[in-house]
């Protein structure tokens, strides 16, 4: 008798879990409450889908049970998923390890794997919001605003809170919570960060590469360099969105939250202030507003000088050593003070979900209920930008559907093979036996 599997949200994670059910032999129906599929998929890498990363780290995933999400990882690859997706007719390119399809377009993503559910059988019943889940006589019962439906095994896959006109509205963590679980408290991550000083207004819409660094009650917590964004109202951009969930985590536990911005990356402490000081001595007849041109951008430059107390219009060479520090830090060490982060609707995912240390590793089935399978962003696992929530979801969702469907913990290896890549002068990535192409990513520090 095929096992019925019941899966509970159709985005990445959801779909990834009922294709690899359905391949291991599963009857399979996914409940989307949305009135279509992978609605999230459509909008990320700004409509383009960076789908995966080459350069993969432990410490690019996030979770308080250390370990967790590299077990699963592992056990469904990058490798694995770029051969799932060039078996979908997906053709992969890289921009330095950043994996896109090549026609550059999340729908195209989405469509395969569409087409790939539809060609299994695996049904989809769309604007069917589940709300209750129970378990009688060893089987699901899961209550449905289209009725109820039974299953031998449940998958969760309903998503996070973060971006809920997707669909993750946060209602997979009350169904996982009416079940026993734990959640740990989600919070918005890969966000911007509103920050408390007033003259944010000026810098709106200046971009310029920087460091930041992000301290707790003055102690460090984390750290990024990458194209800083300044808003109306504080800090965006990429390494504000690397730094945000310690930012959250922070201002959730009501600690002081303060980041410390270098707008010269690309020089040590004391390199900047021996380049500063080679260009004070040559440009030394300017007024400091002179000086600041060409360095920095000018809007962002003005507010600095204000921070120092020097008037545009003084000598650079007629500061005072007080001044002239006070001009150096506000240009290496400028601090900021975040007082919130946005609000879900604009973050990428959240950290915090159900807990997994509830769960086991290998087939991502429930501790406390047989037979209950989790998968994606549901669970306390939250990546850095670049591709790493998606691979998340299709490693997670491979494990949860390959269980679900009762293969055991293994995770069938693609049809494809495992041949090793690398990425081709334009840019597809290539299968290239003994070689791994594993280059270090730009902007991270
Ligand atoms: C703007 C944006 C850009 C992003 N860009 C990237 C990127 O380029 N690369 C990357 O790796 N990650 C990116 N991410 C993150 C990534 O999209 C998510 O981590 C990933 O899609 C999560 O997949 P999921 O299946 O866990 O959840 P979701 O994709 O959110 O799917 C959950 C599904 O469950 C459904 N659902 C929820 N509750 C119920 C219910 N009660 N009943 C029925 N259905 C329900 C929802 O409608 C939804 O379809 C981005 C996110 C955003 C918001």
């Amino acid at each position: 008798m095929r096992r019925q599997v019941l899966i509970i949200g159709a985005g990445a994670s959801g779909l990834m879990a009922a294709i690899h059910a359905a391949r291991a032999g599963a009857l399979v129906t996914l409940l989307e409450h949305k009135e279509q599929a992978g609605k999230k998929i459509l909008s990320t890498g700004n409509g383009r889908c960076n789908l995966t990363n080459l350069d993969q780290r432990e410490e690019y995933y996030r979770c308080s049970q250390k370990g967790f999400p590299q077990s699963v990882l592992t056990r469904f690859t990058v490798e694995d998923t770029l051969n799932f997706f060039e078996g979908l007719g997906i053709v992969p390119k890289s921009r330095n390890g950043y994996i896109y399809p090549n026609s550059d377009q999340a729908s195209s993503v989405l469509e395969a794997l569409l087409l790939e559910t539809k060609g299994l059988g695996v049904k989809i019943l769309y604007e069917c919001r589940v709300h209750k889940i129970e378990k009688r006589e060893g089987r699901f019962c899961v209550s449905s605003s289209q009725g109820e439906y039974l299953a031998d095994a449940l998958i969760l896959a309903a998503g996070s809170k973060a971006a809920p006109v997707t669909g993750s509205d946060g209602s997979g963590y009350e169904l996982a919570a009416a079940l026993g679980h734990k959640v740990i408290t989600p919070l918005p991550a890969l966000v911007q960060l509103r920050c408390r000083e007033p003259y944010y207004r000026q810098l709106a819409g200046v971009r310029t590469e920087a460091r930041l660094s992000l301290f707790a009650d003055q102690t460090f917590l984390a750290g990024e360099r990458g194209e800083l964004q300044l808003t109306d109202y504080g800090i965006s951009g990429i390494p504000t969105f690397q730094v945000s969930r310690y930012a959250c985590a922070a201002l959730h536990r009501k600690q002081k939250v303060t980041v410390t911005i270098d707008f010269l990356p690309h020089m040590s402490e004391k390199e900047a202030e021996e380049f500063l000081g080679r260009r004070r001595q040559s440009l030394g007849e300017r007024t400091c507003g002179q000086w600041m041109n060409g360095l920095l951008n000018r809007k962002l430059s003005l507010v600095l000088l204000k921070l120092s107390g020097i008037e545009k219009d003084e000598k650079i060479n007629g500061l005072s050593p007080r001044q002239w520090d006070r001009l150096l830090r506000q240009i290496t060490a400028y601090e900021t003070t975040v007082i919130a982060a946005n609000p879900f609707e604009n973050a990428q995912v959240c950290c915090g979900g159900v807990d997994t240390r509830q769960i086991y590793e290998g087939t991502l089935e429930s501790r406390l209920v047989r037979d209950l399978y989790f998968c994606g962003e549901i669970l306390d696992v939250d990546g850095c930008c670049g591709g790493y929530n998606l691979q998340w979801a299709w490693s997670s969702g491979a494990a949860a559907g390959t269980s679900a469907a009762g293969s055991g913990n293994g995770i069938k290896s693609s049809p494809r093979g495992t041949g090793h890549r690398a990425a081709a002068a334009d840019g597809t990535v290539q299968k290239e036996p003994g070689r791994f192409h594993n280059k270090k990513r730009k902007g991270r520090t």
